[in-house]
C-alpha cells in the first residue's frame, strides 16, 4: 500500500489544508469578483453526489442557443441564416412526422396527438415571421432569434394562471429547443477548448450523455439536482466527481475558468488560488491512488471477513455501462434501467430494436445474473410520447409502473423483448431477471404477473423464442415495504429500490437540494424500515438485493451488511471500493453495530456512529467516505 493512501485517514470531518473555508466566504452568494484584474477565488456549497476530486477548466452548458450574442455580419450572412433557419425547420418537421406516425402505430391517435400539435406550432405564419424579421432587420442569428421568441412567449404566458396555456408554453418550448438541435448539428461553433473540462450546468439530463461521451469529462457541476437525482447516478456511473445543487453557478463561471470539484465534501472553488489548487491536487493523487490500488482487486471474488460471498452486481442504463460493470469485477448486473433506452432514442424503440438491445447488453454481462429493470418513466425523466403531461407532485403522480398500466400494448411489447432476449439460443446461459417499479399493492404485482403470462401466450402462439424470467418485485414506496411478506410471497424474488424508498418515508424529494437535509439514507425511520424489509426477506428465503445509491456509500454498506443483506447493486465504479470494505465486515461485530444503530434517535447519531466505525474498521476507504 503506498504512503500517500495511508495518509487518507486524516480526521474525518476535515477539510483539507488549503481548502476553500480557509479562504473564502463559504457558501456565499456574491457574484464573481475581480481585485486588480485579479481573479479572486470563490467557495459555493452544494450537495456532494459524486466523490472524487476534479480540477479543470468550466465548459457550461447554457441550456440552449449557442452564439446567440453574435450579430451578423453582411447581408450574405442574413441569406445564410434564413437557409440554415428553412433547413432546420424541414428536419424538425420531418421528424415530427416520422414521431407522429411511429407513436400512432404503437400507442394510437392520442397518444401522438402532440406531435401534430407541435407541428402546427413549427409552421405557424406569426411565428415564422417573427423569427425571419429577427434574422432580417436585428441581424440575429436563428439561435438568437429563437431564444427572442422564447423569452417573448415566456413573458405572455407566465402571467397567465391558466394551466392550459402554460401547457402551451411547454409545446412551444419543446418545438423551438428542437429546431435549435437541428441549427446547432448544422453549424455547432467549434468549442475552443481542448483538454478535460468540468462541465456546469442547470441540471444533467440524459441527452448530456451524449455530452459526455464526445468529450474529456473529469467534474460535473449542477445547479438542480440532489444526491439519488438521474444526474448524480450518471455521474457517478462514470466515476466523474460531481456536486450538485449549486444554485446560481451558471451565472458566476464562464467557460474556461479554472475550478475545483470536491464531490465528497460538496464544494466547488472558483478561480482556486495557488495553495488551494496544490491542496486540492493532493488530495485527487490520493483518491487516484486508492482507485488504483483498489482496482487490482477486480479479479477476486467478493468475500466477507467470514468467507462468506458477497454479490456485488452493476446499475447499467446502456451498453457502455455493462463493459465498465466488466473491468470493474461485477459478477453481473443487478438493475438495468431500460428507460434510458427509450431517453436517448429519438423516437420509440419498437419490439425487435428493444429485442436487439436487451440481447446486447446480456451477451455482454459479466457473470451470469442481469435483471432488467421495466420503464420507469416519469418523475425526473420525462417522456413526451408517453403523453406525460404537467403533474403538481409527480413522483407521487403518474410515474413508472402505473403509466406502464396505461399504455399495455407498449408495456407487452416491452416485456415480450425481454423474454424473447432472454432465449436460452441467444449466448451463454444467462440467469435473466425481470423486475417492476414502484409497485405499492398486491393488486399491481397480480395484474403484472398476468401480463407476463399473456407475453407467454403470444409468443408461443408466434413460435418465437423465448427465455423462461423470475420476476421480481422493487420495494420502493413505504406501502410495499409494510408489506413485504405479503407482496414477496408471490415474487420469485426483492429488489429493494432505496433511492425511492428514503424520499417517500422522509417526503423530501430527491432532486430538490432544498430538502437534501431530509433526505437521508440513515434517517432512524429508514434505518427500521430496511431492517424490517431485508428481515422478513431473508426469513421467507426470498432473494433480496438492494440497487440504490445506498449500496455503494461505505457507512449504509456497513449497516445493511449487518442487517444479514448479502447481494448489492451498484454504479460499476463503486465495486472494487465495497468488494474491499466487504473483506473486513463479518456478520458478529456488524450485527452489533445494526442493534447500536436502531436504538439512536437522530440521523446525526447514527451517521456519526457508523463514521467512527468505519474509520476503525477500514480506515483506507475514508477518502471515499461522505457523510452527508
Ligand atoms: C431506487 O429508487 O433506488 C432505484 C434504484 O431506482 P431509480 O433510482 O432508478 O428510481
Ligand atoms: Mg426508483
Amino acid at each position: 500500500m503506498s504512503k500517500s493512501r495511508r495518509r487518507t485517514s486524516r480526521p474525518r470531518e476535515k477539510a483539507p489544508s488549503g481548502s476553500p473555508a480557509h479562504h473564502a466566504g463559504d457558501g456565499a452568494a456574491a457574484p464573481a469578483r475581480r481585485a486588480g484584474g485579479h481573479r479572486v477565488q470563490l467557495s459555493r456549497r452544494g450537495v456532494p453526489v459524486s466523490p472524487g476530486v476534479a480540477i479543470g477548466r468550466a465548459c457550461c452548458l447554457h441550456e440552449i442557443f449557442p452564439g446567440s450574442d453574435v450579430e451578423l455580419p453582411d447581408d450574405d450572412a442574413v441569406l445564410r441564416e434564413l437557409a440554415r433557419y428553412d433547413q432546420a425547420r424541414d428536419q424538425a418537421a420531418r421528424d415530427l412526422k416520422a414521431l407522429h406516425q411511429k407513436v400512432s402505430s404503437q400507442l394510437g391517435q392520442r397518444a401522438a396527438a402532440i406531435f401534430q400539435v407541435h407541428e402546427s406550432i413549427l409552421h405557424d405564419p406569426a411565428l415564422t415571421a417573427k423569427i425571419r424579421a429577427w434574422i432580417v432587420e436585428s441581424r440575429h442569428t436563428a439561435p438568437a432569434a429563437l431564444r427572442k421568441l422564447l423569452d417573448e412567449y415566456t413573458a405572455l404566458f407566465e402571467r397567465t394562471s391558466d394551466e392550459y396555456l402554460r401547457e402551451r408554453l411547454a409545446d412551444v418550448r419543446d418545438v423551438v429547443a428542437r429546431l435549435n438541435q437541428h441549427l446547432t448539428d448544422v453549424a455547432s461553433p467549434p468549442s475552443q477548448m481542448s483538454g478535460p473540462v468540468i462541465l456546469v450546468a442547470n441540471e444533467l439530463i440524459p441527452s448530456h450523455v451524449i455530452t459526455l461521451d464526445k468529450r474529456e469529462v473529469v467534474g460535473i457541476v449542477t445547479q438542480v439536482g440532489g444526491r439519488t437525482s438521474h444526474a448524480a447516478i450518471l455521474a457517478r456511473g462514470h466515476g466523474i466527481p460531481a456536486v450538485s445543487g449549486v444554485p446560481g453557478i451558471l451565472h458566476e463561471v464562464v467557460d474556461g475558468d479554472l475550478l475545483v470539484v470536491d464531490g465528497r465534501e460538496g464544494h466547488v472553488v472558483i478561480h482556486p488560488d495557488v495553495e488551494t489548487a496544490r491542496a486540492y491536487r493532493r488530495l485527487r493523487r490520493e483518491f487516484v491512488d486508492l482507485k488504483d490500488h483498489l482496482a487490482h482487486n477486480r479479479d477476486q471474488p467478493a468475500l466477507s471477513a467470514d468467507g462468506e460471498p458477497v454479490e456485488l452486481l452493476a446499475n447499467i442504463s446502456n451498453l457502455s455501462d455493462v463493459k465498465a460493470a466488466t473491468s470493474m469485477g461485477a459478477c453481473g448486473v443487478g438493475l438495468y434501467r431500460t428507460e434510458y433506452l427509450f431517453l436517448t432514442h429519438h423516437d420509440v424503440p419498437d419490439e425487435e430494436e428493444q429485442v436487439e438491445a436487451y440481447r446486447a447488453v446480456i451477451a455482454a454481462s459479466p457473470g451470469r445474473r442481469v435483471t432488467f429493470r421495466t420503464l420507469d418513466v416519469g418523475g425526473d425523466k420525462k417522456m413526451r410520447y408517453l403523453g406525460l403531461e404537467h403533474e403538481a407532485n409527480p413522483f407521487m403522480g403518474w410515474r413508472s409502473i402505473r403509466l406502464s398500466f396505461e399504455h399495455p400494448a407498449f408495456f407487452l411489447t416491452q416485456i415480450r423483448a425481454v423474454l424473447r432476449a432472454a432465449a436460452p439460443e441467444h449466448g451463454p446461459k444467462k440467469r435473466v431477471g425481470l423486475m417492476f417499479p414502484m409497485i405499492t399493492t398486491l393488486d399491481e404485482l397480480r395484474r403484472v404477473r398476468s401480463l407476463v403470462r399473456r407475453a407467454y401466450r403470444q409468443l408461443e402462439r408466434d413460435g418465437l423464442p423465448f427465455g423462461q424470467v423470475p420476476i421480481g418485485l422493487m420495494v420502493e414506496v413505504p406501502a410495499a415495504a409494510v408489506t413485504v411478506r405479503q407482496l414477496a410471497r408471490e415474487a420469485d424474488f426483492v429488489s429493494i429500490g432505496s433511492n425511492d424508498l428514503v424520499q417517500y418515508l422522509t417526503a423530501a424529494d430527491r432532486d430538490n437540494p432544498k430538502v437534501s437535509h431530509l433526505c437521508q439514507p440513515l434517517n432512524p425511520a429508514v434505518v427500521e424500515v430496511l431492517y424490517q424489509t431485508v428481515r422478513a426477506c431473508l426469513d421467507m428465503g426470498k432473494p433480496v438485493t438492494l440497487c440504490g445509491e445506498m449500496a455503494a456509500a461505505p457507512r449504509p454498506f456497513l449497516l445493511l451488511f449487518g442487517m444479514g443483506l448479502r447481494s448489492y447493486s451498484m454504479s460499476p465504479a463503486f465495486v472494487p471500493i465495497m468488494k474491499e470494505l466487504a473483506k473486513k465486515l463479518s456478520q458478529s461485530d456488524t450485527s452489533s453495530i445494526v442493534e447500536r444503530a436502531r436504538k439512536m434517535p437522530t440521523t446525526k447519531q447514527i451517521v456519526g456512529y457508523l463514521g467512527r466505525r468505519l474509520a476503525e474498521i477500514c480506515p483506507d476507504l475514508s477518502i471515499v467516505d461522505s457523510a452527508g
